[in-house]
């Protein structure tokens, strides 16, 4: 059984009347208020426009700061979301300077954004749309544009045209395939011309456009079109695909994301890589396509609208269905498909390069979705929400694709076509922005994490791009303290001294992010007994948390660090107790001292994986272990002010938890330093490392 969904017209005259005397107060006129709320119906809807493919237009008047009236196009801006928009997000450009440039023969797309921006009434608007001069050549006053899925089933066909005039008839102008830009907006605007009676333009091999003299019949005339499209394949579509067999004991997903994910971390040599988040997802409908025979031949066919390739590249890598009895060798069929992707991918770079005269730099050619039936898919980023994204494009690639193909052949667009559009400067902008910070596509988990040094370490960590799995015994304190950190965090409740604790931990940090790659080993806590008459029970209590939990949690992290293949980085909170034992604080430093060595068998045993692992030395921080009544009460003992207690230090400074966070960030950068000590005390000689 498939899912079938509908694409709904969700006009509402009181919500748009709302929208538009709601943006009256604020100086916006009818026309673009209305456009705002009909560009919002299409853009909240994923099967219309996903992640930037679409966009829409008003033509109005806007006065300028000197009261000048001027006829404009109010056209989506670059980095504007449909589904959330605002009138900012449609910036006003003077149309007359558009319309003079269809006499032009050629426009490049340099000077197509100049002339778009040299017009805007505001300059310090966004760039207008790539295909804002198609809206302009276009007469209505209101222009929809969308990369329906419904639609693409029908455009991305080998007999594209045929089946489009069979199902629209004279209603929709046909416009062969051409990139967006100067080109495609004058062969659209002649294919109107033709026919001025068409509601819309169908675009070969990537979308729809709809046009009306009002916001809401062009709305209708996208939802009307889409539906016929949709109901065409629902009556017509016949299940193209032949299931294939699967292994009886299949494997988990959380077996194989570790591998997979360290497969398609870019290397960039001696032992560094650009790492990747993957995003898990599965349902019916993937299920479907993954497991069936036709798979390969469907992910090579390619994306199903262009502009998908600055998000899944050519298309997906399929995977083989893993077997949980044999996951050795399901590593091995990962690398080997990886190779392949990236060889085809790099022949599809060769073969394409150069067109024009222009030479580019090859992008990084692993894959940003993988298939594995059985399964589901995984999307790959260099951020979750990246990651999110390829995931998103691939539920309605498949969507278009089985849609396609069960009424006849699916055909996208041609790899030439395709390289055009993904080495496109004005594509690769859509991308451009935030620039990766150290830890961009790294996991870090931080045991103890809620507390005052384990929150200030998740915070160090998110802050520099890592997404942080914050385990905590308390998991709302768990939740908040990723919170705050940011970046995407997770907080997850985990006992360490439980083993199965830990394990459903690092389990929700795979399912979550596709890995690990840094562990902090922080929770901790000390008690206090003289050693000559202690209780044994407290001694091996302690043991369990400030000992063998760190062990537990070591054992967790190389495991998933081995699967992934890329390193890792293994942390440890010891204490200033594991080198200069305190009066009374035995119960703490033995395990810490156990701890200490404990950091050095596994940077022994594991820098031929290139797990670097070190320890953190830290002294008098305030927290929930070294309370303000421990504190005035040994400040007392010594007969010191708390400030001078705090700060007694060769510096003379009180060391806090961002002091601490701020050591184990930089073990994490030190990219050739294991086994090392780091101390984080302000200066105490009869603690320092010798
Ligand atoms: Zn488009």
């Amino acid at each position: 059984m498939r899912e079938e969904f509908d694409v709904e017209n969700l006009w509402k005259d009181s919500d748009a009347e709302a929208m538009v005397a709601a943006y009256a107060e604020k100086g916006i006129n009818r026309d673009l208020a209305l456009r705002t709320y009909t560009t919002r119906l299409l853009g909240g809807e994923p099967r219309l426009v996903l992640h930037g493919g679409g966009n829409t237009s008003v033509k109005t008047t806007v006065k300028d700061l000197v009261g000048d009236e001027w006829d404009v196009l109010c056209v989506k801006g670059s980095g504007w979301d449909m589904g959330i928009i605002e009138p900012a997000g449609l910036p006003a450009v003077k149309i007359d300077a558009l319309l003079k440039a269809r006499k032009l023969d050629k426009l490049s797309d340099e000077d197509m954004v100049t002339l778009q921006r040299a017009n805007l009434i505001d300059p310090a608007s966004p760039n207008p749309s790539v295909e804002a001069l198609l809206h302009a050549f276009l007469p209505h006053k209101f222009v929809d544009h969308t990369h329906s899925t419904a639609i693409l089933a029908i455009a991305d066909q080998a007999e594209s045209r045929a089946m489009s005039e069979d199902l629209f008839g004279k209603k929709m102008g046909f416009v062969p395939y051409i990139m967006p830009g100067f080109a495609l907006a004058k062969a659209a605007a002649e294919v109107y011309d033709q026919d001025p009676t068409v509601e819309g333009l169908i675009l070969d091999k990537h979308g729809i456009f709809t046009f009306g003299a009002t916001a809401r019949e062009a709305y209708d005339r996208m939802i009307h079109y889409v539906t016929v499209a949709k109901d065409y394949v629902r009556a017509n579509g016949k299940n193209p695909f032949t299931p294939v067999t699967l292994p009886a004991n299949l494997a988990k997903p959380n077996d194989i994301a570790p591998m997979l994910r360290g497969a398609v971390a870019v290397s960039k040599g001696e032992g560094r890589y650009d790492r990747m988040v993957s995003e898990f997802r599965t349902s019916p409908d993937i299920l479907a396509f993954v497991n069936a025979a036709e798979v390969e031949d469907m992910a090579r066919r390619g994306v199903s609208t262009p502009d998908l390739s600055i998000r899944i590249k050519t298309g997906p890598m399929v995977l083989p269905a893993p077997d949980a009895g044999n996951l050795a060798d399901y590593k091995k069929a990962i690398a080997e498909r990886t190779a392949g992707f990236i060889e085809d991918y790099t022949n599809y770079f060769k073969a394409n390069d150069g067109r024009g005269g222009v030479k580019k730099i090859m992008l990084d050619p692993m894959p940003r979705l993988t298939l594995v039936p059985g399964l589901g898919l995984f999307g790959h980023g260099r951020t979750l929400k990246d990651a999110r994204i390829a995931a998103d494009v691939a539920e309605t690639w498949i969507e278009t694709a089985r849609d396609a193909e069960s009424v006849g052949t699916f055909e996208p667009v041609s790899k030439p076509d395709l390289f055009e559009l993904e080495y496109w400067s004005l594509e690769q902008a859509k991308l451009a922005g935030a620039k990766p910070k150290p830890f961009t596509g790294q996991v870090a988990v931080v045991t103890g994490g809620a507390g005052a040094i384990g929150a200030a370490i998740a915070r160090a960590f998110a802050r520099e791009g890592a997404h942080v799995v914050v385990l905590d015994l308390d998991g709302a304190k768990a939740a908040e303290s990723a919170k705050a950190a940011g970046n995407q965090s997770i907080g997850v409740g985990c006992d360490v001294t439980d083993p199965a604790s830990v394990r459903a931990a690092f389990d929700k940090a795979v399912e979550t992010y596709g890995g690990v790659d840094i562990v902090v080993s922080n929770a901790g806590a000390a008690w206090e007994s003289p050693i000559a008459t202690m209780d044994d029970a407290l001694l091996r209590k302690s043991f369990e948390l400030n000992f063998f939990s760190h062990q537990t949690v070591a054992q967790n992290a190389v495991r998933i660090m081995k699967e992934q293949g890329t390193g890792g980085v293994l942390l440890f909170n010891a204490s200033k107790q594991a080198v200069n034992p305190g009066a009374k604080f035995g119960a703490y430093g033995l395990p810490k001292a156990a701890t200490l060595f404990l950091s050095r068998q596994y940077a022994l045993e594991h820098g031929a994986d290139h797990i670097r692992v070190n320890a953190v030395n830290a002294d008098r921080i305030r927290s929930g272990l070294l309370n303000e009544e421990m504190i005035a009460n040994r400040a007392a003992a010594r007969g010191l002010s708390v400030k001078d207690y705090m700060g007694g230090n060769l510096l003379g400074l009180e060391v806090t938890a961002d002091d601490v966070a701020q050591a184990f960030v930089h073990h994490a950068l030190a990219e050739r330093t294991t086994a090392d000590v780091t101390t984080v005390d302000g200066g105490n000689i009869a603690a320092a490392m010798r």
